[in-house]
């Protein structure tokens, strides 16, 4: 049976995927230290998984130990949200540099293979459009941003030094945003934050003009395409994530459609290095892993807002 550790397995993506290797029949550790994490993430999985699922309540940043053998290494711990790295800096730059250091010293040590989540980010405010994954970016590195960037950046760099220098075998996905149940309801990003200011009734706040655009991907469609990155031979990184394209603005409307909400848009100032747009070239993944995202947005939004009703109805009981 392979054994499998998922650093920041109980967060939003962290969570899915360690559902996804249960399934696959791995032997689970799920790592996290729970900052930006949630243990109800992974409850389920106690039982699913039987003794096939353990939790480690840590931080990566120290040494990680772990008992017997391990054949694979995820690395996904990390602040992901804007608010959450600006929230916590310090720790996004300790995690995507002295954790990764720390998940590729496990990976050589354990002779595992080792995933690490990388990001669009490293693309910043690009200037090419889409994004293919030879693009270099445009990042500002003392900007508020650049604490996530350059760590993921960073990141990348040792992971390829492991490789070339120790032979880790080692595979990056830079993800692009993705969405779906789980996703922390106050984390601060566009589609919870709408979706709880939709059916809370509250005015959806868009930053700047709203003309700024992302490209949103369904979580199952991620998950499914990062398996197959880690399953493949490909030691280039991958860009992962839906290329259907939307201006912030549409997104809103979009949220207040599918929610059925009466809520107005409202607008507020946009953050610093706030990327004009974002949409990755998947040219890459297509021919190599034979993926592309299954879910459209639409379909995407209406399975997300079943997690949303239950879980902000929650919340605003909870106030009241
Ligand atoms: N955004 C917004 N209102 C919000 C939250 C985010 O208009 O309440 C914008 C944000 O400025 C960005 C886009 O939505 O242009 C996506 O932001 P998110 O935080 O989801 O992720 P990012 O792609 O910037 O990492």
């Amino acid at each position: 049976m392979p054994r499998t550790l998922i650093t920041g397995g109980a967060g939003f993506l962290g969570s899915h995927l360690c559902d996804r290797f249960i399934e696959e029949g791995h032997e689970v550790i799920c790592m996290d230290n729970l900052i930006t994490g949630d243990t109800a993430n992974i409850e389920h999985l106690f039982e699913l998984g039987q003794d096939r699922f353990r939790f480690i309540e840590y931080d990566v940043t120290d040494y990680i130990h772990v008992n017997g053998e391990l054949d694979y290494v995820l690395h996904f711990a990390s602040p992901a949200a804007p608010d959450d790295y600006l929230r916590l800096p310090i720790q996004t730059l300790k995690v995507g540099a002295l954790g990764t250091h720390k998940a590729l010293g496990l990976a050589k040590a354990k002779d595992a293979r080792l995933l690490l989540a990388s990001t669009s980010e490293v693309y910043g405010d690009p200037q090419v459009h889409p994004q293919p994954e030879d693009y270099w970016g445009n990042v500002n590195p003392i900007g508020q941003r650049g604490v996530y960037d350059e760590a993921k950046r960073f990141a990348e760099a040792l992971a390829m030094a492991y490789n070339r220098y120790h032979g880790v075998e080692t595979r990056i996905v830079r993800i692009f945003n993705t969405y779906g149940p789980r996703m922390r309801i106050d984390d601060g990003r566009a589609l919870p934050t709408f979706m709880s200011q939709a059916l809370r009734g509250d005015p959806l706040t868009v930053y700047g003009d709203g003309s700024q655009t992302r490209a949103f991907c369904y979580v199952d469609d991620l998950v499914e395409g990062i398996y197959r990155l880690l399953m493949s031979e490909e030691g280039r990184p991958v860009n992962i994530g839906n290329p259907d394209e939307i201006t912030i603005q549409e997104f809103a409307e979009e949220i207040i459609e599918v929610t059925g909400s009466d809520s107005p848009i409202t607008h507020e100032e946009l953050p610093e290095d706030d990327p004009e747009v974002r949409q990755p070239d998947i040219s890459r993944a297509k021919e190599i892993l034979d993926w592309e995202p299954t879910v459209d947005r639409r379909e995407g939004l209406r399975r997300t807002l079943d997690y949303f009703r239950k879980n902000v109805d929650v919340k605003v009981s909870s106030e009241t």
